[in-house]
């Protein structure tokens, strides 16, 4: 314990390294006993064991109930400009290996906690990199960061999109805005499996795209051909685009956002696809897939992509009662023999309940339901073996008679 004594440092309470000795790499403030020597937020901390033994390096979050994020279980790793560079270099070369740069140049970089590099979301449009820093950790480590994704990827314009709700529970406000080489322009055009899609990193989500869902629109295409498509939830209309790439007849976009069915419009055009082959409708989806309902409306392949029901446990039973509603009413509209595309990006849905709620959806809906595929979120948004909690995204390809 001499070299830690004048260091900030966390003790944990007997027998609380199990977690930490399966490698997760959160420590809940339950699991603490003493914090020594006052760590500012974001600090880094040594973590030690009730009888003194080195465990690991974190970052310290005063507030929140993840009191400590692990940046290293060796006790000879700093946290430096190197550190950050290796874990991106790694990040990187991972990804270079999975997809070809002519054809896909919208990839997620660092995956947070599976990318070893808590609380950093980095997701690269071309040579545009959008960062988010949700942990205090990762807040503390900006200049470190934005130095390493400089040495990594030069000659990059990098801009933050810390403008996500999570970041309260740490303690910090929202953070948005340029961190190197500044753009007129937000607008970023990138190539996915042959398609052009917009990307807007100001204006849209998370850091302005949906790219966790490539492989969802590559599998889209694939069933596609001749069906008369609806897409719900579409946002910027990218599963149109795949599905009408794929041969479909006609798709009907359903969002609220009247922004995102804007982009919805371009897209298309920028794919020089038929516009009498796109209608983009805005409405409530609830609302609109009853009112189809009751007009005998009846579709070849229904896309049912929602945001996420359930933010924490808490709301976990009415979000299986709002996707078991809406999957219900989705079977309904699909012609026997046809499809549905149905998805869960919440986190504490886990596939098998997921599966169920479908399940149950079809026994209400009085349809035969087989499950053909299984979907996830593609393979630059990996999951650590360690870190359940990064699959969050998971989707079934159902046939519905
Ligand atoms: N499928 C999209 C991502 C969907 S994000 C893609 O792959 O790119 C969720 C979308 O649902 C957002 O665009 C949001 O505007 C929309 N939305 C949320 N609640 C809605 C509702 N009740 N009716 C219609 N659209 C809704």
């Amino acid at each position: 314990m001499n070299k830690t004594v004048n260091l900030p440092a966390v003790i944990l309470q007997e027998g609380r390294e199990k977690a930490l000795n399966r490698r997760h790499p959160w420590l809940f403030s339950n699991a603490i006993d003493k914090v020594l020597n006052t760590p500012n937020r974001g600090d880094t901390v040594e973590v030690l064991s009730s009888k003194g033994q080195w465990l690991a390096r974190a970052a310290y979050s005063p507030s929140s109930q993840i009191r400590a994020r692990i940046w290293t279980l060796d006790e000879a790793e700093a946290i430096d400009l190197d550190f950050f560079v290796r874990k991106l270099t790694r990040a990187w070369q991972l990804r270079q290996s999975l997809f070809s740069h002519t054809d896909t140049d919208g990839l997620r970089v660092v995956a947070a906690e599976s990318d070893d590099l808590p609380g950093v979301t980095i997701d690269k449009y071309q040579d545009l990199l959008v960062v988010q820093l949700l942990s205090a950790g990762a807040d503390a480590k900006r200049p470190l960061i934005v130095k390493a994704l400089q040495q990594v990827f030069p000659e990059h314009s990098i801009y933050e999109r810390s403008d996500v709700d999570v970041r309260k529970k740490e303690g910090l406000k929202p953070v948005t805005g340029w961190l190197h080489l500044p753009r007129e322009c937000a607008e970023v055009l990138i190539k996915e499996h042959g398609m052009r899609l917009v990307v807007d990193v100001i204006q849209g989500h998370k850091t302005g795209f949906y790219l966790d869902q490539r492989a969802s629109r590559a599998a889209v295409r694939r069933f596609a051909k001749d069906a008369e498509v609806l897409n719900c939830f579409s946002y910027t209309g990218t599963f149109a685009v795949a599905a009408l790439a794929g041969g479909a007849r006609h798709v009907t976009n359903v969002d609220m956002s009247e922004l995102a069915l804007a982009t919805a419009s371009r897209n298309a055009e920028l794919n020089q696809l038929d516009l009498s082959q796109i209608t983009n409708t805005k409405a409530d989806v609830f609302k609109l897939l009853r009112q189809y309902q009751e007009q005998g409306k009846q579709f070849d392949l229904i896309i049912l992509d929602p945001p996420k029901f359930a933010e924490n446990k808490s709301q976990l039973n009415s979000a299986c009662r709002g996707y078991k509603d809406i999957n219900r009413v989705a079977m309904q509209l699909v012609k026997p023999g046809g499809l549905l595309f149905t998805f869960s990006c919440s986190g504490l849905m886990e596939e098998a309940l997921f599966q169920k709620v479908v399940a149950d959806a079809a026994l209400d809906a009085n349809r035969d339901c087989l499950f053909l595929e299984r979907l996830q979120q593609d393979s630059d948004h990996p999951v650590a073996s360690f870190f359940p909690e990064g699959y969050y995204l998971k989707g079934l390809i159902c046939k519905i008679y």
